[in-house]
């Protein structure tokens, strides 16, 4: 393993070198773009080394940057495009939306309707309300459970992303400190934020008994996402589901990843524990920008202005647009009328995880595969990890993961990121870009092991 991390030193320069030879107008653009944007870049995650690359175009599942390299894409749209980029049904709904208006500022028809398709998908959702983003909807979330149990503190997971809410963005990284990750953000704000091990029965029994009378809400992903694609094991979720009740707090999972990409009802369907809230994102809005929660009546009822003296607020001035509703409930629907959608997608994930450990006993390297459908994380880790801080803490050798983006990258694929290795495919991916994804890892371990 030592040879392997030393190999890496060696190849990384010589990558970078045609990586800069490939792609001399992003670095032109790149150039412009730091004296624009700190950094350089509109969002941190988009960064690459040595600069980012600039995409001009993008179609099914290939993205093609500025210089006309082509890529084939396992980021797609943060994971927001799962029916592929610029398909060719929801440009043709979204256009002739854009025709009619692209926001009216008023209660419409297709809001409605975009409600129901997620209503009629996923049972927990009896009613429900849209944001722009999955940060806002779960700003709501965590607003609408405190208001509803009286209560202060908040048990998250530790790895576990859900955008920058203030009280949220604590405990993502390692060492998790406790601590908000960000300067700016009051220590205050990460005072009530509890967290606890994803899959740790232990902890979980363990922060509800100590805190438990002041827990509003436990919030978790079903599949840990930005944490590195790793499943929540039902046990563990019946236990938080047993603790919550004990205590009266709302569970509430995020589903921005994994809602109607893992199957049409999302994590809940693979577990069969039902949350009191569920926040959701990225695909309903069909590629536009969105986000929802919604739930069990009882607690949504908050938010009703007629009946509530005091009211709960939410609102915003995209806030359920007609454009992202018409690209949200196409791309609901295509999903509901093709069940063989989420067959290939849970195909593709199981062709990864079996022919990645097939490439991890040619080699006699350790590689682990974790995930589901439509979410499949890798891992260079001594054992598969059951939580993040496994993801981080069983690496021996740091540096592969950003050689081998780079190395892809190089090769004409991209997924992010350089820390951590998930991809989340679209439904215009198949068999073949999985095999050359697969082949490319196997030619990379092969040119390491060679150095
Ligand atoms: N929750 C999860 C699980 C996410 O992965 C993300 C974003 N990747 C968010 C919330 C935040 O969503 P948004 O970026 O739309 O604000």
């Amino acid at each position: 393993m030592q040879d392997i991390c030393q190999a890496t030193k060696e190849l990384y320069p010589k990558l970078v070198n045609e990586a800069i030879r490939r792609t001399p107008k992003s670095r032109e653009l790149y150039n412009q773009s730091v004296r624009v944007f700190p950094g350089g870049v509109t969002y941190r995650i988009r960064d690459f080394d040595p600069y980012p690359l600039f995409i001009l175009r993008a179609h099914a599942n290939r993205v093609v940057d500025v210089d006309g390299n082509v890529y084939t894409d396992y980021w797609m749209g943060h994971g927001a495009l799962i029916l592929g980029h610029a398909n060719p049904s929801i440009v043709k709904t979204v256009s002739s939306q854009m025709e009619m208006g692209s926001h009216y500022g008023f209660e419409h028809p297709l809001a409605v309707k975009w409600g129901e398709v997620i209503k009629r998908n996923y049972k927990p959702v009896e009613m429900i309300r849209f944001t722009n983003s999955g940060t806002e909807a779960n700003i709501y979330a965590l607003r609408l459970a405190r208001a509803y149990t009286g209560k202060r503190r908040v048990v998250k997971i530790k790895g576990g992303w859900h955008g920058s809410y203030n009280g949220l963005h604590v405990n993502v990284h390692p060492p998790f400190t406790g601590k908000p990750e960000s300067p700016g953000i009051l220590d205050e704000y990460g005072k009530y934020t509890l967290s606890v091990e994803l899959n740790s029965i232990e902890e979980v029994r363990k922060v509800f008994k100590e805190y438990g009378d002041d827990v509003a809400a436990f919030v978790m992903e079903p599949v840990l996402g930005a944490g590195g694609g790793v499943p929540a094991d039902k046990a563990f979720v019946e236990e938080v589901r047993r603790q919550c009740d004990r205590y009266g707090c709302v569970l509430v999972f995020d589903e921005v990843i994994t809602g109607f990409r893992v199957g049409l009802n999302g994590g809940f369907g693979l577990l069969g524990v039902e949350p009191d809230l569920v926040v959701m994102g990225k695909v309903i809005g069909g590629g536009l920008p969105a986000g929802a929660f919604g739930g069990k009546s009882e607690i949504m009822r908050l938010l009703d202005h007629r009946s509530m003296v005091n009211h709960v607020f939410q609102g915003g001035t995209f806030t359920g647009n007609p454009l992202t509703a018409s690209a949200g409930i196409a791309t609901i629907k295509t999903l509901e009328d093709n069940p063989d959608l989420y067959e290939k997608l849970g195909r593709l994930h199981s062709m990864l995880d079996k022919r990645l450990s097939e490439v991890s006993e040619d080699y006699n390297i350790d590689i682990h595969v974790t995930g589901t459908t439509g979410i499949t994380g890798i891992h260079f880790t001594r054992k598969k990890p059951g939580n993040a801080t496994e993801v981080f803490k069983e690496r021996y050798c740091e540096p592969l993961y950003k050689l081998l983006n780079l190395f892809m990258r190089n090769k004409g694929v991209l997924y992010i990121g350089e820390s951590v290795a998930h991809l989340l495919p679209s439904t215009q991916h198949d068999e073949d870009d999985v095999s050359r994804f697969i082949e490319l890892v196997s030619e990379f371990f092969s040119l390491v092991s060679k150095a």
